[in-house]
């Protein structure tokens, strides 16, 4: 069994190259190196899953026959899990995970989520008798009916493709939709091998699809545009995000969409923990390379000077501490590619350029070898209006506000046109509860809640997105509801 075999389509049942047999080359970010090469899907290709797909759909028995579903998603699982080693291989040397990140939302959370997902799919209700009604001279028994939403399009980006993958593909599959998987060019393998498992479990022709290219946008746009395909479920940038709702406009697609993200946490100056609390913001996970990574850092003005102080110890002792694949306490390695650390490293010069104080990295780290690292990197004196705090840099890079008042603090974290997670520390917990209540945001923990779960709804306010991955909202974004009303003869 090869950890990392090369990169093949599963298209209508079959696992194959991609017609013509054209490749592209994958990169480990480690290093810079070739690792494998990925099936190049063409036009004819995606043509042919979404065909598939439709047929799947429409002319087996896939969309109603809940027994057999829930015994083949419950053997992909197991084989998932069987396979962990070849994912943690992928995730480090094609994601460019650390170890501790590998552990974390990389393998390790995606693959102990399936038992609460066979739980909340057992919660769905699938026919929800409403009470009679009594009109025209007549009794009308009404039911509201559960149906899967058709084919669906999941396209997926490249920073935790697995989670990702767990959190769109299970659900779609177990309500009875079925799949056509795009991943990103930089991540073809992490989606061959659920292929590769979906064959093995024995999935029936066109269930589940997976097609990769080289090309970013070519295939997801043909998803996004073709009549056949019900619903997108899309991660990935704001740009790709509303360049997909203007694409499935004339099809009117629906669209499920979780996108970027500029998340703030707010230290308030009675947190008991403050130097522990500001230690512990360093944006370093998976280097910064997390929709939902807390890059604001708002603390307030009374305790400003100190804050400082605390983020130069942290960052100065973290120095030492990342950039090793194996080390199971490390949880930052590379960015993804050369283009991602360019443009983190664009970001950087726009921080100096606007008169940020670079406190900690900033540079390209070298004496990593050729792999794409970007230093830990901190910048403080920063105002919300500078283009370092308003976008969305999807690097190691954090940006800290100072706050005059609780109001202003409200203020600062709001003025953002993202909204995906947040967090509120403070002594007074009942003031860190209201607080957090007016943050205009999807999820948000206070006094360091953990506000992500596969139970809990997870999705953004504003321009960080459109509806709801994980928890009971995760699978109804792959259902549709029917009112079906019966006349009762007198
Ligand atoms: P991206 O938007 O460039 O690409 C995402 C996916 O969309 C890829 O598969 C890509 O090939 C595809 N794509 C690109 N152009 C397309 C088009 N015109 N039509 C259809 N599909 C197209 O994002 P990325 O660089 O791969 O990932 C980083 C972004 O993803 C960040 O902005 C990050 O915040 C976001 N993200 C969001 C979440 C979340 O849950 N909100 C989670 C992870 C990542």
């Amino acid at each position: 069994m090869t950890l990392l075999p090369e990169g093949q389509l599963y298209i209508d049942g079959q696992l194959r190259d991609a017609a013509g047999g054209a490749t592209y080359e994958d990169i480990n970010p480690w290093t810079g190196e070739v690792i494998a090469h990925a099936a190049d899907g063409s036009v004819e290709d995606m043509e042919e899953a979404i065909a598939a797909a439709r047929r799947a759909f429409d002319h087996t028995d896939w969309s109603t026959n809940h027994a057999q579903r829930l015994e083949l998603v419950r053997k992909l699982a197991e084989l998932m899990k069987v396979n962990r080693q070849r994912f943690v291989d992928i995730a480090i040397k094609e994601t460019g995970a650390a170890m501790g990140a590998v552990n974390m939302a990389n393998v390790d959370g995606p693959l102990s989520y399936f038992d609460t997902l066979f739980e909340i799919y057992d919660g769905i209700e699938w026919d929800q008798a409403m009470p009679d009604k009594q009109a025209w001279g007549s009794t009308h028994r009404r039911i509201l009916v559960r149906e899967p939403a058709g084919v669906v399009g999941a396209i997926i980006p490249w920073n935790v493709p697995l989670y990702i993958t767990v959190g769109k593909v299970i659900p779609a599959l177990m309500v009875g939709c079925t799949v056509i998987l795009k991943p990103a060019p930089d991540t073809p393998l992490m989606s061959a091998i659920i292929g590769e498992l979906a064959a093995q479990a024995g999935f029936p022709a066109g269930v589940i699809n997976v097609v990769s290219g080289k090309d970013p946008a070519l295939l997801g746009e043909m998803l996004v545009t073709d009549a056949r395909v019900d619903v997108i479920s899309f991660t990935g940038s704001t740009g790709v995000g509303r360049r997909i709702m203007e694409k499935g406009a004339p099809t009117l697609k629906r669209l499920f969409l979780e996108l970027g993200g500029k998340s703030a946490s707010i230290i308030f100056e009675d947190a008991p923990n403050f130097a522990e609390a500001v230690g512990q913001s360093i944006v370093c996970y998976h280097a910064g390379q997390g929709c939902a990574t807390i890059t604001r850092l708002l603390v307030p003005e009374s305790r400003y000077a100190e804050a400082v102080m605390v983020l130069e110890h942290a960052y100065g002792a973290y120095a030492q501490m990342w950039g090793n694949a194996e080390d199971p306490a490390n949880f930052m390695g590379p960015l993804i590619s050369a283009r991602q650390r360019d443009r983190v490293m664009g970001y950087i010069e726009t921080g100096i350029r606007e008169g940020a104080r670079l406190i900690a990295g900033g540079k390209l780290a070298t004496g990593k070898g050729n792999g794409f690292f970007v230093e830990p990197t901190c910048f403080v004196d920063v105002t919300n209006d500078m283009a370092i705090a308003r976008e969305e840099i999807f690097g190691p890079v954090l940006v800290v506000i100072p706050f005059k008042d609780e109001e202003d603090a409200i203020r600062i974290a709001n003025d953002s046109e993202f909204g995906l997670s947040g967090g509120v520390t403070s002594g007074d917990e009942a003031r860190a509860i209201r607080v957090a209540r007016r943050i205009r945001t999807g999820t948000i923990g206070v006094n360091g809640g953990m506000s992500m779960d596969v139970d809990l709804p997870f999705g953004g306010y504003k321009q960080s997105g459109l509806g709801k991955e994980w928890g009971l909202a995760g699978f109804e974004e792959y259902l549709e509801t029917k009112a079906l009303a019966i006349r009762v003869p007198a």
